[in-house]
């Protein structure tokens, strides 16, 4: 080992979310002197912060768990198949208790900024309260839904009722009984939010700018059989969720939607429709991703059940996409929200042909239309994947930030780990990760991450940096995987995040990597069998002979 700088910690891992506790259990592994700060008072990151009615996975919990720790795995109890948000918050507690990881977690901890210094090898990371750390590794997992956006609507600070963002949901929650409420916002969010304060609410006016296409899910209890064959199969279930180009624990589907009858193909979407959630995106023919004539087929399906569920035509007509089709938008899964389209007091008000204008002291304008509303309620989504990264200063070699690095060059990473300019600061679901159920390459990233840097610490090796190489292949890897989509064709027409259409003013670029989990994997693997060749820019002389893939 060469000299190094006295420092505070080997490792500091933002954000104590999933990500966070993954990270600070496989280092300290390694023996490495880890701490996780977040600026929240709790730890669960998103399961933190999210608290909105309604909020729960879009994932099954069998595989939207870790795998790693047996007795997290043989102790935990899920009780709903798609758990709600409390329940997921729960078992990350759960998770941090029995793994023992408070006591390495600081809580009301915000980062300013974190800066790198090129002399010393080592980051400082400056917190909100003025008190600073250092630290060789610099690690984020600060979730790739993080950053929340408000939609920049004229007179938004005049309004005089309540008005709360699904991602900065109070933690008292909110009496909404009796209220006018108004809803901008129907992406995942919002269409969980629509069945759930329904009922309780006087009136309800949804505002739609882009209708979505739902899959309702047919949420259920987990029986006690059912988590005993979790619980004794999980390495299996979790092998396939890796095995999954979406990371979801289900039979990629082996045939394409063209390749059917008329009759064949309504039958089989009509079964996986039935299973509910993903099953209906995954499951059914393997080209709904990729083929836009399929996912058009696809659409149609859903077009006729929102006809078949919505009992008034002309708001079954409204809630249907037509300017785009199926996985235009990632997919939201829906708990009777169709349904609740049939409710007296819900009215959908479309603001894709005549837009919000102005939101007033008591309402909203749609059009010259006032509404009156007691709560707004903002379901407008986030500054998807780099937004959280790029709102910090996260200073690299010369005082370049991140942000100025993207806006400059371009999206650019080596894999989503890591960056040129910026030594062994590495990052956990980083832009151009794969588009997925998020735990799975949470924790395989944390394990790469564990074996990657035990080998920089046994051999010497004192910077992991990307290379230029990696950056401008895995950006061009992202854009043609990525274009070879209909997320491509027809995520320009929805204006989703993972293009960064949603933002204002960000560039069109690929967040996400559409190739696949599994084909991630392989790449990921490929690094590490090549004695992490990409991932050494600035400390080659130092490292050994990489061993050829
Ligand atoms: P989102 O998908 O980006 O949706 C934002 C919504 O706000 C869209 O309907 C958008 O309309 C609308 N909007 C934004 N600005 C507007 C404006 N100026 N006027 C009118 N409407 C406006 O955000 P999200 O629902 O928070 O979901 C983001 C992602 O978070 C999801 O895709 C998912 O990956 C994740 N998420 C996951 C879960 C889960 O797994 N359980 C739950 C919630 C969220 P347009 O479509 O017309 O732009």
């Amino acid at each position: 080992m060469t000299e190094t700088t006295p420092r505070d910690h080997d490792a500091v891992v933002i954000g104590a979310g999933f990500s966070g506790l993954a990270l600070l259990h496989h280092l300290r592994e390694i023996g490495l002197d880890t701490i996780v700060v977040d600026g929240e008072d709790g730890i669960g990151g998103t399961w933190w912060v999210n608290r909105y009615p309604g909020v729960r996975t879009d994932s099954e919990f069998s595989y939207y768990s870790f795998s790693f720790s047996k007795e997290v795995r043989e102790e935990w109890t899920w009780t709903q198949r798609y758990p709600a948000g409390a329940e997921v918050l729960d078992y990350l507690n759960f998770v941090a208790d029995r793994l023992d990881l408070r006591k390495d977690i600081r809580l009301n901890t915000r980062v300013d900024s974190a800066v790198y210094d090129e002399d010393a090898n080592l980051w400082t990371v400056n917190f909100a309260d003025g008190t600073s750390v250092t630290t060789k590794y610099l690690i984020s997992g600060m979730g790739v839904l993080s950053q929340a956006i408000y939609p920049d609507i004229p007179g938004i600070d005049t309004f005089t009722g309540e008005k709360y963002h699904t991602a900065h949901w109070p933690r008292t929650g909110v009496d909404l009984t009796g209220k006018k409420v108004g809803l901008i916002g129907l992406g995942a969010s919002g269409i969980q939010i629509v069945p759930v304060i329904a009922p309780e609410v006087d009136e309800f006016f949804v505002f739609q700018r882009t209708p979505n296409f739902i899959v309702e899910t047919n949420n259920d209890a987990v029986s006690p059989e059912e988590m005993q064959y979790v619980r004794e199969n999980y390495d299996e279930i979790y092998a396939k969720a890796a095995a999954h180009p979406f990371g979801v624990a289900m039979e990629p589907a082996e045939f394409s939607a063209l390749e059917v009858s008329p009759e064949k193909r309504r039958a089989i979407f009509e079964s996986k429709w039935n299973e509910g959630g993903f099953h209906f995106a995954n499951e059914c023919f393997n080209d709904l991703a990729t083929n836009h004539e399929a996912s058009e087929l696809g659409s149609e399906f859903i077009r006729s059940k929102i006809r078949e569920i919505v009992k008034d035509p002309a708001t079954a007509e409204l809630l249907s996409p037509t300017t785009y089709s199926f996985n235009g938008k990632r997919v939201p899964t829906g708990h009777g929200y169709y349904n609740t389209f049939n409710l007296p007091h819900v009215h959908l008000v479309d603001t894709e042909a005549e837009p919000i204008t102005e939101i007033t002291e008591k309402g909203l304008k749609v059009g010259d239309t006032e509404y009156e509303l007691d709560v707004i309620i903002f379901a407008t989504g986030f500054d998807a994947m780099t937004g959280t990264l790029t709102n910090i200063d996260i200073r690299g070699r010369g005082g370049r930030t991140l942000r100025d690095k993207w806006l400059e060059d371009g999206l650019k990473s080596n894999l989503g780990i890591n960056a040129n300019g910026f030594p062994n600061f590495f990052m956990s679901l980083g832009p151009q990760t794969p588009y997925s159920n998020l735990v799975v390459p949470i924790q395989l990233g944390a394990q790469w991450l564990q074996r990657a840097l035990k080998w920089a610490e046994e051999n010497g090796v004192e910077r992991f940096e990307a290379t230029p190489e990696s950056e401008d292949w895995w950006a061009a890897e992202t854009e043609r995987t990525g274009k070879s989509t209909v997320m491509y064709s027809e995520g320009k027409k929805a204006k989703a995040w993972f293009l960064g259409e949603n933002v204002p003013g960000k560039p069109e670029e690929f967040q996400v990597y559409m190739g696949g989990g599994q084909v991630y994997q392989q790449h990921c693997r490929e690094v590490e069998e090549s004695g992490y060749r990409s991932l050494l820019a600035t400390d080659s002389a130092s490292a050994p002979e990489p061993a050829r893939a």
